[in-house]
């Protein structure tokens, strides 16, 4: 995978296909994928968040979300030709779940909204699983969020923390988590709560 740097940053110059074409390597061989969105904020805010940007480093999938992050590629010579959004390859990874069969856990946003969203979800894609969701409000502490995820073992994990919420508690807990593939959702589940 080649991967470019904006301010510093690695971005990864990917496609929708070429992610979901990675995930069986996940999925079936207990190896974590944390799929992150970069975008314009994440780069100039980062700086001031170093764990953030620690993150990115590891993180497995650094997706140019941003038309922005393909404005700067061009413009600099680069080959990140398409923006990969993280709500459309949110949906593609829905789209995947449901086709094979795989459990998703959602966390974060308001109470109702997760609720509408999961509710949404399940409709929309009843051969998936929802293993379990938690709002981002919640009084449990972060150990029992960890325990309750890690109970329900889901294979997708979204959080919907917003920036830099999500990505610090990612960088936090991904190693204590039982998950196959994470990704930061931003503020998805109040577009999917509909
Ligand atoms: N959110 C949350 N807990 C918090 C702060 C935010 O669950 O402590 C949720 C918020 O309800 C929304 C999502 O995070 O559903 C995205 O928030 P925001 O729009 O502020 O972030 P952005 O999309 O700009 O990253």
């Amino acid at each position: 995978m080649t991967t470019e740097e904006i301010m510093g940053v690695p971005i990864d110059v990917i496609t929708y296909n070429d992610i979901i074409n990675d995930l069986p390597n996940y999925l079936h061989n207990d190896k974590k994928m944390s799929a992150i969105s970069v975008n314009p904020q994440i780069i100039v805010e980062g700086q001031n968040h170093s764990e953030i940007y620690d993150f990115i480093e590891k993180s497995t999938h650094r997706i140019p979300d941003g038309i922005g992050i393909v404005l700067v590629s061009k413009l600099t010579g680069g080959q990140i030709k398409e923006r990969v959004a993280g709500i459309e390859l949110m949906v593609r990874f829905l789209d995947y779940a449901n086709a094979y069969g795989k459990s998703i856990f959602l966390y974060g946003a308001k109470p109702e909204v997760v609720a509408d969203a999961a509710t949404q979800i399940e409709k929309d894609y009843p051969n998936l699983t929802l293993s379990g969701q938690i709002d981002g409000y919640t009084t449990l502490s972060e150990k029992e969020i960890i325990k309750k995820i890690n109970q329900a073992k889901p294979d997708f994990l979204f959080v919907a923390l917003g920036f830099p919420k999500q990505e610090k508690w990612l960088a936090k807990n991904i190693s204590r988590l039982d998950v196959s593939v994470f990704q930061d959702v931003g503020g998805s589940f109040d577009v999917l709560s509909g």
